[in-house]
């Protein structure tokens, strides 16, 4: 690889991870599997260790995986939280035995922990009551979940005996047992809500939840596994967390301190094979330096700590039949075989289906029906196929052809250029395809209309609703006629159907469901033109003018609008008094910034840094280069520098981030 490729693809790679990041532990709502995440990692780290000239302590590689959701509040921790260094090999594992060997002419008792699979948490506790609890955050400050962690029944909110330290911080992981995680995917099936993919993401989507109430009724735990501290009982983590058991914690019962590296793996292989009886899940095992004086002795690098890695299981696979393959049809008319299997218990749960993805990888795979697969859980809910066992093959077995037609509507499937999976392009007459565009449109970052997948089905069904524009002219008499409606519902419907009318501009582009405009393209959009139909009436090359809109969008947008049935949905929408436009409140957003001095550092999402210096301008805003005491506030994206950082952090300036920007200049709710 030469300069230039290895820039280009660390680059790609610190994209995709940042991403990934987001998607994890901000959405919790992963893409990809912890192996295909960590394979991504590990090309970055090598790369950059090649190419020492891209190296950037920016990179995700050197900062843990932020979880902050500016719906708390930030709270900055006492004792900086670390991420893991982690491997999948035993020969890895062996270096980091040797390395700490090498460096320490002593004795070296570890200690060998689970590696729970769930959230962490840092809980300060003052004179035996808990007072905080706040999530990693970016490992320098966290969200501050206090009340939702109050409402854990194993942690104590005010400890037992009296020989705790008068203030100290323990740290723990918050988790879903799967009797727990498989309760609350059941009650959310029941409403028709969409189920957690894993223990994990329920317990992370739970704890960032706004309700405390909400989180009280499901069955969080949490497990304490270290101590941190300036007048600790102990110099030794281990001891330490034997006596934190006394004053009430939850501590794990399968800690175990080990001499040597034969005892770590003796401890890996045991918790390797019985990890599918544990009442959680665990992702691996944790190999810590017992002593505080040695760790300290250790350190730690920008992300983790020297004294301690973690050694993770392959994901666990299950072997079963084929039995058939089923094809679904997506909101946007992607087609996605699915494969029926023979049921087969895997990591906590049975599976019965598995995802296929398209055609190239059935042809990859070379899979067949009535074939011996291999399964794999990933980031999504439904497992995937990673491989046929041939030798169970059997003798009579066929390639498979992939349809050629709609299995819902029968139009023929078509296979654009450059795309890997087939769409059915009856838009606007395939049922899953209409539905979906209304899931879609009132979902709750679109129009955030109260209407669960039940309740659009049976509209459907009863042929009230054909698009989107017709729920504006759904009357309460009309739902009463459904099953499972009465009259509060109907009215809960209706009231929603109408508050749904205030939703800003941005938003209602958004929830119209056009290829490609997600709610980034959306607002970027709607700060460019300031209506619907200053929207529609631009043309291509208007479009791609536009800063990060390329020809995919661009395409997108001059077809969603070339198409009748499109403009007659605009026109219901126009008619019921949904936000076409941008608000007129131009005189309120000269004002916003008034006299208000920002700085701007970094790159960002949705803006190029010319268009945000526009938008201070615009909003009566200074922009200035340096950050002073006489700074308002630090507008920092991706990259930020850190000199600046520094100096905002020394002068109590606040740090926001565009989204926050964005906010403050009247685009609240969008
Ligand atoms: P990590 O999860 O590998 O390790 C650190 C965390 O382990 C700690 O913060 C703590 O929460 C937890 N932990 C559990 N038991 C512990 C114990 N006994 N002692 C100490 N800590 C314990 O590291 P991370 O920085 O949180 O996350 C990185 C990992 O998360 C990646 O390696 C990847 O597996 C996963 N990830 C996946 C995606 C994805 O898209 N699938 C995205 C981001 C991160």
């Amino acid at each position: 690889m030469n300069t230039q490729e290895a820039r280009e693809r660390i680059e790609q790679l610190r994209k995709e991870i940042r991403e990934h990041n987001y998607k994890y532990y901000v959405l919790a709502q992963p893409a990809i599997s912890d192996f295909e995440y960590d394979t991504l990692m590990n090309e970055l780290i090598r790369l950059e260790e090649e190419f020492p000239q891209f190296r950037d302590p920016n990179s995700p590689s050197q900062r843990v995986g932020s979880d902050i959701n500016k719906e708390f509040n930030q709270v900055r921790h006492r004792y900086p939280m670390y991420s893991l260094g982690n491997t999948y090999s035993p020969e890895e594992l062996q270096e980091f035995e040797k390395r700490i060997k090498k460096s320490m002419d002593e004795e070296i008792e570890y200690v060998c922990e689970l590696k729970y699979d769930g959230v962490a948490i840092a809980l300060t506790y003052q004179d035996g009551v808990l007072q905080k609890a706040v999530t990693r955050g970016d490992g320098v400050q966290g969200d501050d979940v206090t009340q939702n962690v109050k409402t854990i029944k194993s942690i104590p909110l005010r400890l037992r005996g009296n020989d705790y330290p008068p203030d100290f911080v323990i740290r723990g992981e918050i988790l879903f047992s799967h009797q727990g995680f498989e309760r609350i995917n059941r009650q959310k099936k029941e409403k028709g809500e969409a189920p957690f993919a894993n223990p994990r993401n329920a317990a992370a989507g739970t704890l960032k939840l706004q309700k405390s109430s909400t989180v009280a009724q499901r069955p969080l735990d949490c497990f304490l596994y270290s101590v941190v501290g300036e007048d600790l009982p102990y110099g030794k983590h281990y001891e330490n967390l034997r006596k934190a058991a006394e004053w009430g914690f939850k501590i794990s019962a399968q800690l175990k301190k080990c001499r040597n590296i034969d005892e770590i793996f003796d401890y890996i292989n045991y918790w390797d094979e019985k990890r599918t009886q544990l009442p959680y899940e665990i992702d691996g095992v944790v190999i810590k330096v017992n002593s505080h004086r040695q760790q300290e002795k250790l350190g730690y690098t920008a992300k983790s700590p020297r004294w301690a890695i973690a050694y993770k299981f392959k994901a666990e696979q299950a072997e079963t039949i084929l039995k058939s393959i089923e094809y679904q049809v997506g909101r946007t008319g992607a087609v996605t075989p699915v494969a029926n299997l023979e049921p087969v218990p895997l990591a906590g749960t049975t599976v019965k289906r598995a995802s296929l993805h398209n055609e190239d990888q059935i042809r990859l795979l070379d899979v067949r029906i009535n074939d011996t697969v291999y399964i794999e859980k990933g980031g999504e809910i439904i497992p995937k196929i990673v491989g046929v066992n041939k030798d169970k093959r059997p003798p009579d077995s066929q390639a498979i052809e992939f349809i050629t037609q709609c299995p819902e509507c029968g139009t023929g499937l078509i296979k654009p250029e450059g795309e890997a999976r087939h769409y059915c392009p009856n838009e606007n007459g395939c049922p899953p395809q209409i539905k979906g565009k209304i899931e879609h449109f009132v979902s709750r970052r679109a129009m955030d209309i109260e209407a669960a997948e039940a309740t659009i089905d049976a509209l459907y069904q009863k042929n009230l609703v054909r698009d989107v524009g017709d729920l504006y002219s759904l009357t309460k008499e009309q739902l009463l006629q459904l099953d499972r409606f009465a009259d509060k519902s109907a009215q809960n419907l209706t009231d929603s159907i109408e508050a749904s009318k205030e939703v800003p501009f941005p938003r209602v582009l958004y929830a119209l469901g056009i290829r490609f405009v997600g709610e980034t393209v959306a607002r970027k959009l709607a700060t460019h033109f300031r209506s619907i139909d200053e929207l529609a009436g631009a043309g291509y090359d208007q479009l791609i003018a536009i800063h990060e809109i390329g020809d995919r969008i661009a395409r997108s947008i001059t077809r969603f609008f070339s198409q009748e049935k499109n403009t007659e949905i605009i026109e219901k929408l126009r008619k019921a008094g949904v936000r076409l436009e941008t608000e007129k409140t131009e005189e309120k957003h000269n004002h916003t910034l008034q006299g208000a001095t920002i700085v701007i550092s970094g790159t960002f999402e949705n803006h190029s840094r010319k268009e945000l210096q526009d938008m201070i301008a615009q909003h009566g805003g200074k922009n200035t280069s340096s950050v002073s005491s006489n700074t308002d506030y630090l507008l920092a994206g991706d990259n930020a520098g850190t000199t600046k950082m520094e100096q905002a952090r020394r002068h109590n300036i606040p740090v926001i981030s565009e989204d926050d920007f964005l906010k403050m200049i009247g685009g609240e709710n969008l």
